[in-house]
């Protein structure tokens, strides 16, 4: 199926170009949702998270302390690279899985670590949503309140942004308001239509 990989930074706008592709008509699959429905009570990929990294990354409930899990890793790249052998192969597959059965014309697959794991194998195009760190700092902290540092880590632990750009087949800027943004993700998505064949 034709795919496009829609990938950026933290805060960048992932989520929110994809929102409006699929309301234009693409199927859209987000490995952060994935993530998230593998490692949710009762998964085992829960149970082994558990087992590798300790029980007190598990809340009273049995769900994921996904503060204290992010904690733990990002102040080691080893644990980290440890965390994402667990996560990533089965966020792969389930990717995967999903987009077979998809109908729409074409497939856009949120994966905001992208070239970090290689999955740009999976797509025809690369789509990279583009703002400068300041106004990512600013979009997060409005979005989840995490203190500055802590974007600036997650920001640093990822693809730096001009080697990004420079990957990148279709760029969307998207430092401007939504009436700058829209008419960019119309022309991509007429765009995409074509190259899928539709
Ligand atoms: P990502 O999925 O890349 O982390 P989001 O789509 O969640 O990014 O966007 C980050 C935050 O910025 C969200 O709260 C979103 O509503 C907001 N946002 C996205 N695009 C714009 C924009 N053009 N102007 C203002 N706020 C925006």
């Amino acid at each position: 199926m034709f795919s496009v990989a829609l990938t950026g930074g933290i805060g960048s706008g992932k989520s929110t170009v994809a929102d409006q592709l699929a309301a234009l008509g693409a199927d859209v699959i987000d490995t952060d949702v994935l993530a998230r429905e593998l490692t949710a009570v009762g998964q085992p990929l829960l149970q082994r998270i558990a087992v590798n990294f300790g029980a007190e990354m598990l809340l009273a409930d049995g769900a994921l302390d996904r503060a204290a899990l992010r904690q733990r890793v990002f102040q080691s790249p080893s644990e980290r690279k440890r965390l994402e052998a667990l996560l990533h192969p089965a966020i792969e597959a389930l990717m995967l899985e999903r987009r077979a059965a998809l109908t729409a014309p074409y497939a856009v697959l949120v994966i905001p670590l992208l070239f970090e794991t290689g999955q740009q194998q999976w797509a025809q195009r690369v789509l990279v949503v583009d703002v400068p760190e300041a106004v990512q700092i600013e979009r997060v902290q409005q979005r989840s309140g995490l203190a500055t540092d802590e974007i600036k880590r997650i920001i640093a632990s990822q693809i730096a942004r001009a080697e990004r750009l420079a990957r990148a087949d279709d760029l969307i800027d998207n430092s401007g308001n939504s009436a700058v943004l829209i008419p960019q993700i119309k022309q991509l998505h007429e765009r995409y239509l074509q190259l899928a064949g539709a």
